[in-house]
């Protein structure tokens, strides 16, 4: 990467004094190319560029020895030039293609120069430096799709350069010699330079590569512009310099737009990520974590469609073709993708992505052991401060009545003491299955006390509240635990109904029905009694 850059400060020197001894477009021009070439030789992927370079030097070296020795033209000297040709013409081919669209004007050039029967040997060259600007020129429409690639700009002016400059040779040579002292040897070695930086420097950073790029592209037509090159190439060299140039500027415009795209759709992500939260329900499950990770991720890879996490069984959205690993230390989470990204995914959306699963995934287990009972599963105390404003709000917002239900086991005790301890925890065990599973979702199962419980029905009326409570009764009591041999029965209180107006009347409620439960109790147990 430094040779080439180091190249450039004597390469301004030589725009600022361009020499005019014959040395320098005879000697000079030869030596960067074969140097050029012998550098990009280094990489196995660049032997063809690397090999065209090199070739075309020792050409000129050779064309320049012959014309100090005045010895005619022959085909043998000629070779080199010929197997760069075909080298710099498979370099071409092999960059991803585009089809080609403006380009095709420039088809007639290349015809142009088979009129010229004085061209000899070089109308061979002029047409062939034609047909490799036509396998260019489209394959520099890449500048404007995906991203900026700095190190194609600077390749193909650089190729631009050499062939404008090869094409106006041609002609010169043809119309009674190349004219000593003309400028375009500087083309001929910027164009060399550019070239094997492109080729080299897939990482040229941006700004530097266009800087030169656009020189190029503006030294391209001020060369040209001196006579006695024909009109017709320093149209070529005008639209070549202009064209490009507007390009380059335009692509680099399109490059800006999508990194700003790009910024916006990174804000919209982390902001999703920071507002992740939670979501704590009775049954603990990750699916509204994922959901909430993937609709963070898809704010930047909006082709995800499925998050899942394999150990857990647990996958959100839907299955797709394309799979990217989400790290998650131990477990494995896989971002299920519709099709495979466009750009490479940057490797801190992954790790942030899976960090931040990772903590929200933990805070909703800490959520889940702090606001319920190890027991039953069922919310504690705390779970309930936290859950029933939530319901408060539904109920309010929906104008839905809320029942409260106080239960609790008759005799307990007795159990305890003739049974022991573990067969009464068994017992709570089994309540609070059945209570988990004879209440919707939007309702809340609370171990209050000892062998206490609430219900906070939602969406219930007190009719509706009292045969929720039955059937509980009702499979309590069928549901017998070993060893003890009599059915156990429960007592329940109610109390609300109806839309409540605030927290206090909740609490109020909650007072009545416990009230309701000893009614209950006092009037025999084993039944519900309304507040
Ligand atoms: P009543 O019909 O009037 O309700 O009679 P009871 O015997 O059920 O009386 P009470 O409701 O006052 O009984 C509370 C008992 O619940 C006392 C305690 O031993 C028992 N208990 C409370 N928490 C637990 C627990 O976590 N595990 C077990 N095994 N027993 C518990
Ligand atoms: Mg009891
Ligand atoms: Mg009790």
């Amino acid at each position: 990467m430094v040779l080439p850059w180091l190249a450039l400060p004597l390469l301004v020197l030589l725009a600022l004094y361009p020499p005019t001894a014959p040395w320098s477009e005879r000697f000079l021009t030869p030596l960067v190319a074969a140097g050029s070439g012998l550098y990009l030789l280094r990489r196995r992927e660049n032997l063809p560029w690397g090999l065209g370079l090199l070739l075309w030097g020792v050409g000129d070296l050779v064309g320049a020895l012959e014309d100090l020795a005045a010895s005619p033209r022959s085909l043998l000297w000629e070779s080199p030039y010929l197997a760069g040709y075909l080298a710099l013409t498979y370099a071409l081919w092999r960059l991803p293609p585009r089809p080609p669209r403006l380009t095709l004007g420039l088809l007639p050039l290349g015809l142009l120069a088979l009129l010229h029967p004085e061209l000899g040997m070089d109308r061979l060259y002029v047409a062939w430096d034609a047909l490799l600007l036509l396998l260019l020129l489209p394959r520099l429409e890449g500048l404007f799709q995906e991203r900026f690639q700095p190190g194609l700009a600077l390749l193909g002016v650089g190729v631009l350069l050499v062939l404008v400059a090869d094409l106006a040779y041609g002609y010169l040579e043809a119309m009674g010699g190349y004219p000593t002292g003309h400028p375009l040897h500087l083309l001929y070695t910027l164009g060399y330079l550019l070239l094997a930086l492109g080729v080299e420097g897939r990482n040229v950073p941006t700004f530097p590569a266009l800087a030169l790029a656009l020189g190029g592209l503006f030294l391209l037509p001020a060369v040209m512009a001196k006579d006695p090159v024909p009109f017709a190439l320093r149209l070529l060299a005008l639209y070549g310099g202009l064209a490009g140039a507007l390009g380059l500027l335009y692509a680099l415009h399109l490059e800006w737009r999508r990194t700003e795209e790009r910024g916006r759709r990174w804000t919209r992500f982390l902001e999703a990520l920071a507002r992740l939260s939670p979501r704590v329900t009775q049954t603990l499950s990750p699916e509204g974590v994922l959901l909430g990770v993937l609709e963070a991720a898809q704010e930047l890879l909006p082709q995800a469609v499925g998050l899942e996490l394999r150990a857990r069984g647990s996958l959100v959205g839907e299955r797709a073709p394309h799979l990217l690993p989400v790290p998650l230390n131990g477990d494995a989470a896989y971002l299920h993708l519709r099709t495979p990204p466009e750009e490479p995914v940057p490797p801190g959306f992954l790790a942030l992505l899976g960090e931040r699963l990772r903590q929200v995934l933990r805070q909703a287990e800490w959520g889940a052991m702090a606001y319920t009972d190890p027991l039953t599963g069922l919310f504690n105390r705390r779970g309930l401060e936290v859950e029933l404003p939530k319901l408060l709000a539904l109920s309010r917002r929906y104008r839905a009545p809320v029942s409260v239900v106080m239960l609790d086991i008759d005799r307990f005790k007795a159990v305890n003491d003739t049974y022991g301890h573990p067969v009464g925890d068994e017992v709570l065990r089994r309540l609070g299955r059945i209570l988990k599973q004879s209440v919707r979702k939007e309702d809340l199962a609370v171990r209050y006390g000892g062998e206490e419980f609430l219900l906070v029905l939602f969406g219930a009326e007190r009719e509706a509240a009292k045969e929720v409570v039955e059937r509980i009764r009702e499979r309590f009591r069928s549901e017998r635990v070993a060893p003890i041999p009599y059915p156990l029965t429960l007592s329940a209180g109610i109390a609300g109904g109806e839309v409540p107006e605030g927290r206090e009347t909740l609490e109020e409620w909650i007072l009545k029905a416990d009230y309701a439960l000893l009614r209950a109790k006092e009037t025999g147990r084993d039944r519900v009694t309304l507040a």
